[in-house]
């Protein structure tokens, strides 16, 4: 099993679409995927043809109750998990649970009984937070998500260090990467900041990134994943290449 999370201190830069459209890019190429939203927003559903919140989810399972309970089937192919509708007196238990078990996280996908060559891509609020020691514990490869805006940049240095804090002891992590959603490049802004990330992160930073592409704002509208919605757009092509680095850098498939 290979677990890929998707991170970044900021909302809104793009974590839940690019899960989506990996999970979507995988599940095509014919990987067992599982999609799981960490995020109490529970968008990714709405990526993944899935409209209705659904109550069940991993923030409703008691302690020691199998994460199979939860788990669905979406349309474009792959299992997803959601992390659930939950008022303010679940939301406390379950915060608590995550506070007092280090391992919440690890021994919730345990009970999956997942194979070995299951992808796990997980979605995940912006951090750092609640969930971010849990996802680092677990997470074999790291996609931190990032655009071109100096909101986003300045907030490198303390990613990079949290993603070290947490993984460097870790013998079965195998590294994090940075890609840049919402690329422009006829912005001079964008074109500097991905020339300024390139040098900087070098082999860390994903020299294909993912344009802003308006075709991704209509797949969610229509509630499918760009990979689905419009095949031959910019940023569906731009999610094949980042699916082809993945598997070039860490052989994420088998
Ligand atoms: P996050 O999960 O980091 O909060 P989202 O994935 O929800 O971010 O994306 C935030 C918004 O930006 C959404 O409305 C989404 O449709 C839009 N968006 C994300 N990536 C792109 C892109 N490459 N081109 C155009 N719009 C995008
Ligand atoms: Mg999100």
């Amino acid at each position: 099993m290979r677990i890929v999370a998707v991170i970044s201190p900021k909302g809104g830069v793009g974590k839940t679409t690019v899960t989506a459209n990996l999970a979507s890019e995988l599940t095509k190429s014919g990987e067992h995927v599982l999609a799981l939203d960490l995020d109490p927003q529970n968008a990714l559903r709405l990526h993944l043809g899935m409209p209705h919140a659904d109550p069940a989810g991993i923030a409703r399972l008691q302690k020691g109750q199998s994460w199979k309970n939860a788990l669905q089937k979406s349309q474009f192919g792959m299992d997803y998990l959601p992390y659930g509708t939950v008022d303010e007196t679940h939301r406390e238990v379950m915060e608590e649970q995550i506070r007092s078990d280090a391992e919440w996280l690890a021994r919730g996908l345990d009970t999956l009984e997942l194979d070995d060559t299951a992808i796990v891509m997980l979605d995940t609020p912006p951090g750092p937070g609640l969930y971010m020691q849990q996802v680092l514990s677990v997470a074999h490869i790291v996609l931190v998500v990032l655009k071109p805006d100096a909101a986003s940049y300045s907030t490198v240095p303390q990613m990079e260090s949290l993603i070290h804090y947490y993984t460097e002891r870790r013998k079965d992590f195998l590294g994090y990467c940075v890609v840049l959603n919402q690329m422009d490049a006829t912005k001079q802004l964008a074109r500097d900041i991905f020339s300024i990330l390139r040098s900087r992160l070098k082999d860390k930073f994903i020299p294909t990134g993912i344009h802003r592409d308006e075709a991704v704002c209509e797949a969610l509208a229509y509630q499918q994943p760009v990979t689905e919605y419009a095949r031959h757009s910019s940023a569906a092509h731009d999610v094949s290449q980042l699916a082809a680095w993945l598997q070039k850098t860490y052989g994420l498939i088998d």
